[in-house]
């Protein structure tokens, strides 16, 4: 089968090398991005993607940049957990930073828009609740702050009129999922990184100083190991005799027919799951985390009821919606962890294996995770400490199981 990306360059290799320095598993947008930081420091590099480059959540995402404390959680887990994911948010809007310049460096266009979001509240007890939220993002340096009714008509007047309030947040913004993803591919590729769709690891074992990485394509001996295949990232993490609470969680988006350029912001909603935004070409990108359906394969699959609540949510806040066609809906797998923040760096116990996982948010995450991961990797200072980060944290709590890494 031909990769859909790079079509216009030359070939893919077929053979895979014998020996790699870093092998990266999962070709997804934060695999690829791994491989351009890498590359571009002069390491040797190989992508083992089990599929095509940026096919799964990094080409079926919704395409926000995220920065704000997400609502459902701090209503659900707390401040308590909120606390907890200070780190997080700073690390969420660095990479938002490196969005801002992402085009120029990879000399690409890809669609990203910082003109801000909004949380919009229908009622004083939403408003109030979002209050405490943009306070905390503040302490967390955010540039957060609350608009009342008649600021929010003149912010948004796309919006419908009923509504009580806002939060803003100025870093967030958009960018195109279609795009960015086979950006790092190409980008990486220019670097000197060897890129391998439609090779998926199947087995590893431990030799000498590095791992054997089984693929029906023959086996490729590495040094070093990057674990960077989002929502597998926990049947990888067993292949390594690691077993962690990591997972897929199947979810869904939709988008419209282009309409008239309405809606410059991220917009969500605090009384129900929603986030949408117009895409350059001036579709309605909706979505907001809506379950999908496994089919009888595993397979994710769209749920029509969700469907139609998703399109409902959207239509309240912004009728617009209301009177454009539906144009596409289709599911994803998000990679999903409990506590909403990042497993990343080096493996205790494990010389030269690395975990790139960022759950729920990955796409906004992937430029900034790629960099700490390649300094990590390079022993370069990080742009931000990532020790909180560690798969440690499960080993302390308990809920991480090390067993040996099999034979094979
Ligand atoms: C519908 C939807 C909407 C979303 N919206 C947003 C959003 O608006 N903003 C945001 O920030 N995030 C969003 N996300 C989350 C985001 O898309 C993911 O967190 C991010 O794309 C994860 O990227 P990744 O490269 O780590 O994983 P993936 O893109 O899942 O890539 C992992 C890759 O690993 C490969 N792989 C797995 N096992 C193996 C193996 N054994 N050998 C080789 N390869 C293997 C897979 O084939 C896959 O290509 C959304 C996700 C979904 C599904």
């Amino acid at each position: 089968m031909t990769p859909l990306v790079l079509q216009s360059e030359p070939p893919l290799p077929e053979a895979l090398p014998e020996r790699i320095d870093t092998a990266i598993i999962g070709g997804g947008i934060s695999g690829c991005a791994v491989a351009f930081e890498l590359a571009r420091r002069g390491i040797e590099v190989a992508v083992l993607e089990a599929g095509d480059l940026a096919a799964m959540a990094s080409g079926a995402n919704s395409g926000s940049l995220h920065a704000q404390i997400p609502m459902g959680p701090f209503i659900e887990a707390g401040e308590a957990w909120v606390r907890g994911f200070a780190s997080t948010t700073r690390l969420l809007a660095a990479s938002i930073e490196l969005w801002r310049d992402l085009e120029a460096l990879l000399a690409t266009p890809l669609e990203v828009s910082l003109k801000g979001g909004l949380l919009v509240a229908e009622n004083e007890a939403q408003l109030a609740a979002m209050a405490r939220k943009v306070e905390l993002e503040r302490e967390f340096g955010l540039d957060s702050h609350l608009l009342g009714r008649s600021e929010l008509r003149e912010v948004a007047p796309y919006l419908a009129p009923d509504l009580a309030g806002a939060a803003f947040c100025a870093e967030e913004g958009k960018a195109s999922p279609l795009l960015a993803g086979p950006a790092f591919a190409t980008a990486a590729r220019r670097e000197g990184a060897l890129l391998h769709p439609f090779t998926p690891v199947q087995t590893i074992s431990e030799s000498g100083s590095g791992y054997r990485l089984k693929t029906p394509k023959g086996a490729v001996l590495a040094r070093r190991v990057v674990i960077a295949t989002g929502a597998d990232a926990g049947r990888t993490a067993a292949l390594f005799g690691l077993d962690l609470p990591l997972w897929g969680e199947p979810i869904q988006a939709s988008i419209t027919e282009p309409v008239a350029a309405l809606i410059p912001h991220l917009v969500y909603f605090a009384g129900d799951k929603l986030t949408l935004k117009q895409t350059a070409s001036g579709g309605l990108l909706i979505g907001g985390g809506w379950d999908a359906r496994l089919d009888g394969l595993g397979r994710p699959t769209v749920d029509g009821g969700n469907l139609a609540r998703n399109l409902a949510v959207a239509a309240r806040v912004v009728p617009v919606v209301a009177r454009a066609k539906l144009l596409r809906s289709w599911p994803g797998l998000v990679n999903a962890n409990a506590d909403w923040t990042p497993v990343l760096g080096p493996v205790p116990g494990r010389p030269g294996l690395h975990f790139l996982c960022f759950p729920w948010m990955g796409f906004t995450a992937a430029p900034i995770c790629a960099r700490l991961v390649a300094q990590a990797i390079t022993g370069e200072t990080p742009d931000l400490a990532i020790d909180e980060f560690s798969i440690a944290r499960y080993q302390r709590s308990g809920s991480m199981v090390v067993g040996s890494a099999p034979a094979g």
